[in-house]
This record gives C-alpha cells, sequence and structure tokens, in this order.
C-alpha cells in the first residue's frame, strides 16, 4: 500500500511504514511560502537500532541472491522511481524549492544509477594470482561487507539518496539509508520505489530525523555493530565528524563532500562554448551542487571579453517560485542560507569586487549573481557559496590560472576551456581535483563514472566498477592441491 505519497511520511522498516517509536514528528516548511510541505517521523534511537537490525537480519538472504534476481528488482526499482516522477517534482519543489526542469532530471539520473547497479551484479569479478607456493591455488574474491549506512543531503535528493544505496544493493549489502532533514519526503519517496518494485523486507530501510537530534542518530547508527561501511554526502563540517566517529570502530567511510569548483578559461578559449558551460555550471539548481561551477579563473588577455558575454548571459537569469514554472532559477533551500550567501556578496562588493546581476534578492530567490574582480582578502574567494553566485578571479597565463585553481582546500570537480586539446590535458593533470572536463562544464555527472573528491571535497569513489571496490570486501582465498610442506 502506498503509504508515503501524502505530505505525512513515516519510516521505512523492514519493509514497513512506521511511526516513531515515540510518536515524535517534525515540520519541513516551504523555503519560499514557510508554509508546511512535510510532516515527517522524527526517529528515535531505538528506530534507528530498529532500521539497522532490519537490515542485519535481511543480509544473508539478500546477500545469497543470484546476481540476475538482483538485477531483475534493481531494474525494476529504476522502472518505480521514473514511474513516481510527479510526486518527487511535487515534493522537491515543495521542500526544497527546485525547478520541475531539476527534479526531473534528478529523477532520470537516479533511474540510470539503479539501471547501472543493475548492470553491475555480474560483474562483481575477482582474480586468480599466481602463488609461489606450489600447488597454491591463490584467489582475490569480492564478497558483500553487510550493512550499509548512507547518509544524503538536500540538494541533489533522489540522485544522491539513490546513489548512497543503489550499487551497495547490487553487490549483495544490505542498506539503511539516513533522509535529509530538508527533504524527509522525497527521501522516503525512494523507499516506497523500492517497495513498488517488490524488494524483500529488510534490504532497503529508510529513516527521518528532526534536525536537533541529527549528531545521536547518526551516532548510533555508525555505532551499530551491524553497520559494516558508512558513506556520506554532505558538508565537509559534518564530513569531518563522521569520519571521526567511524575511525573510533576503524569502519570505512566513503566522503563525497563540498566543493569549489574551478572553470580555467585560458586565453584560446572559445568564449562562446565557455560561457554557455560558466552559466550551467554556476547557476542550474541555483549554484547548489556540489560540483557548481563557483570560481571562474580567466585569463587577462580574453577577461573583458569573456565578461561581457558571460554578463549578458547570467543577467537573464532571474529565480521565481517554481510552482509556477516560469523562471530558470527556483529557491535557495532556506532563508538562512539565502542570508549566507548574501553576506558572502555584500562582503566582495564592499571590498571592491564588481557584480553583475539582474536586480535583488527577494527571501530565497535570488537571480544569477557574477562577482568579477575578486581578490584573496575576499571570504567568498576561499568559502563554499552553495548558491547561484560565481567569481571571477583575472590571471595572468596559464600557470597563474593553475595556481588559482589549486589555491583552495577544495578538490571535487573542475573544467578547462582551450581549443588547444594537449593544453588542455596538461593543464587538467595539474589540477588537484577528482574530476576535471576539458571543454566541458564542471557539472556532469553519469552513473558509470568514478565521482569523488580530493582534498577537502572527501575520498572514496560512486560510480560503475569504482562503486564496487567501495562496497565489497576483497578477500584473498586459496586452495592447496598439493601435500603441505612446512619448516617445522
Ligand atoms: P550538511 O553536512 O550540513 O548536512 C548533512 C547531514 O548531516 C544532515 O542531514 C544531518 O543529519 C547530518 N548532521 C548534521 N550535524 C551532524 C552531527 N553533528 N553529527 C552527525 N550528523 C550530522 O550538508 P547539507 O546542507 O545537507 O548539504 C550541502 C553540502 O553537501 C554542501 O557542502 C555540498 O557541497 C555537499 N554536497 C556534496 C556532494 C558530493 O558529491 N561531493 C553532493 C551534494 C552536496
Amino acid at each position: 500500500m502506498d503509504t508515503q505519497s501524502g505530505t505525512t511520511v513515516d519510516l521505512f522498516i523492514n519493509g514497513q511504514t512506521v511511526p516513531s517509536g515515540s510518536q515524535r514528528r517534525f515540520e519541513r516548511r516551504n523555503p519560499i511560502t514557510g508554509d508546511v510541505a512535510t510532516i515527517a517521523a522524527a526517529a528515535q534511537v531505538e528506530d534507528a537500532i530498529a532500521a539497522a537490525a532490519s537490515a542485519a537480519a535481511a543480509f544473508p538472504d539478500w546477500s545469497e541472491t543470484g546476481p540476475n534476481a538482483r538485477r531483475a528488482l534493481l531494474l525494476k526499482a529504476a522502472d518505480a522511481l521514473a514511474g513516481r516522477a510527479a510526486d518527487f517534482v511535487a515534493s522537491m519543489t515543495a521542500e526544497a524549492g527546485a525547478t520541475e526542469g531539476w527534479a526531473r532530471f534528478n529523477v532520470m539520473l537516479a533511474s540510470s544509477m539503479l539501471r547501472e547497479a543493475a548492470s553491475l551484479t555480474t560483474q562483481i569479478s575477482g582474480e586468480i594470482i599466481p602463488s609461489d607456493k606450489p600447488g597454491c591455488l591463490a584467489m582475490a574474491v569480492r564478497q558483500p561487507v553487510g550493512v550499509i549506512l548512507g547518509m544524503a543531503p538536500w540538494n541533489a535528493p533522489v540522485i544522491l539518496g539513490v546513489r548512497a544505496i543503489a550499487t551497495a544493493l547490487a553487490c549483495g549489502n544490505t542498506v539503511v539509508l539516513k533522509a535529509s532533514e530538508l527533504c524527509p519526503r522525497t527521501h522516503t519517496l525512494i523507499a516506497q520505489a523500492f517497495a513498488d518494485a517488490g524488494f524483500p523486507k529488510g534490504v532497503v530501510n529508510v529513516i527521518s530525523n528532526a534536525p536537533d537530534q541529527a549528531s545521536e542518530i547518526v551516532n548510533a547508527l555508525i555505532d551499530h555493530p551491524a553497520v559494516a561501511r558508512i558513506n556520506f554526502t554532505g558538508s565537509t563540517r559534518v564530513g569531518r565528524i563522521i569520519a571521526q566517529r567511524a575511525a573510533a570502530h576503524l569502519k570505512p567511510v566513503l566522503l563525497e563532500l563540498g566543493g569549489k569548483a574551478p572553470l580555467l578559461v585560458l586565453d584560446d578559449a572559445d568564449l562562446d562554448e565557455a560561457v554557455k558551460a560558466a552559466a550551467f555550471g554556476a547557476f542550474f539548481n541555483q549554484g547548489q551542487i556540489c560540483m557548481s561551477t563557483e570560481r571562474i579563473v580567466v585569463d587577462n588577455a580574453v577577461a573583458d571579453e569573456f565578461i561581457a558575454k558571460f554578463s549578458a548571459k547570467g543577467t537573464v537569469l532571474v529565480a521565481g517560485d517554481p510552482r509556477e514554472g516560469k523562471t530558470p532559477l527556483g529557491s535557495i533551500v532556506d532563508p538562512g542560507a539565502a542570508s549566507c550567501i548574501q553576506a558572502l556578496v555584500d562582503d566582495a562588493v564592499d571590498q571592491g569586487a564588481t557584480l553583475h546581476q539582474a536586480g535583488q534578492r527577494v527571501g530565497t530567490l535570488m537571480p544569477a549573481a557574477i562577482l568579477d574582480h575578486v581578490i584573496p582578502k575576499m571570504r567568498i574567494y576561499g568559502e563554499e557559496s552553495f548558491g547561484p553566485v560565481v567569481t571571477v578571479v583575472r590571471v595572468n597565463g596559464e600557470e597563474e590560472a593553475i595556481r588559482v585553481a589549486n589555491d583552495t582546500e577544495y578538490g571535487l570537480s573542475a573544467a578547462v576551456f582551450t581549443k588547444d586539446i594537449t593544453r588542455g590535458l596538461r593543464v587538467a593533470k595539474r589540477i588537484k581535483s577528482g574530476i576535471c572536463h576539458i571543454n566541458g562544464a564542471t557539472v556532469h555527472d553519469e552513473a558509470q563514472m568514478p565521482f569523488g573528491g580530493v582534498k577537502a571535497s572527501g575520498y572514496g569513489r560512486f560510480g560503475g566498477k569504482a562503486g564496487i571496490d567501495a562496497f565489497t570486501e576483497l578477500r584473498w582465498i586459496t586452495v592447496e592441491t598439493l601435500p603441505g610442506q612446512f619448516p617445522i
């Protein structure tokens, strides 16, 4: 039965939708209107433990389920998710102020991630390794690890919620997904898609928690003995807390954290192409994407021409209520975030940056903003804005462009624009980031690609075969085929 399509949502534990044991609930409000968007169950520590125990109980059967059976269910989940696109649009616009286009893109890529995960079930291969010991058959074998805890944020909620669990399930693990407090309905709808697909009870569990209980719920899940590995997508600040907690148990963690992606415009770049990619990368989903272009590093030789073209494009990108569907940009996720972004812009302008923007921010609705002539003493030079604002740093030549691109604590995505591909490859190799696109936008994700960062953007990789490494244990198993010969 579909119990998660209204605005009141429950926990999903052991194949059942259940309220929190304490009956406590919390509200998520629409960021534009302030109306209640969702009333969600606020899991208590006992509920978190029940979710982990349910996943642990489901593990023996699921880990022994054949790869084609796992594949069939994952493909059904992909279809079920796509079939709920209208529900996802409604929940993402209400909970996060997202545009319909962004919500539909989320559903499409998340379905693709489930199909990619389905395709991996027969690709979880090992190897035979030559042994120096006569008669010894030595194998490297990949096995599921157990219960995986996944934690996903609100900004690309369907993509990142599904990413946190899809490959883990394909590899034979069972999962607990911890929803974001900012989009509990959207994340709980993912559970509904798995239920629609007919996943066995306990294989997928989803819990939501009140914001003031995040720490105790996350700690209870990390500490649970059945939880073998953890993945977290969110801020670098919380990623550090989670990594430290997991380290106390020596549990491996995959961390996908903040970003400050640079887009380099070298002196031989195709400026029209660079402008298109920069506008998309900086402003899609109001700049609330971990790969968002936060810094444009442009060679002085082409800077004036680039800025003229870019500001003409940027200043038509206005924001509005996504439920009306009339504007390219929707809302910032909440009033507090909007104020923080505005403070970063004001600080830069006070210190001499030039602002190109179509109009003023109204509450959580902020039109695209371009800050030119940004220098290191401005806060926005180093801090992730996670909003529809992009900085422009002017440089002289390739060496300075690379130096500025690397002048950040983060290292998730990057882009280089040049008509000389050899030069593009040379520069890309020297940028310290997990991902770099030559003549493409910094925002680019596909289910089969190794996705992840370096430095304060985290470690580990989701996607394709890299995901198999993240969600299996690689074991060394031998068989002796000759009588043993030992020195003692
Ligand atoms: P956040 O880190 O503020 O919150 C994430 C979750 O952490 C919350 O839902 C909360 O439950 C939990 N949390 C909060 N305090 C905690 C504590 N003390 N202990 C344990 N858990 C706690 O992030 P957010 O606002 O949801 O997401 C935005 C951030 O995510 C941005 O920095 C963005 O760059 C990053 N992000 C990264 C990627 C990526 O793939 N690298 C993708 C999307 C977003």
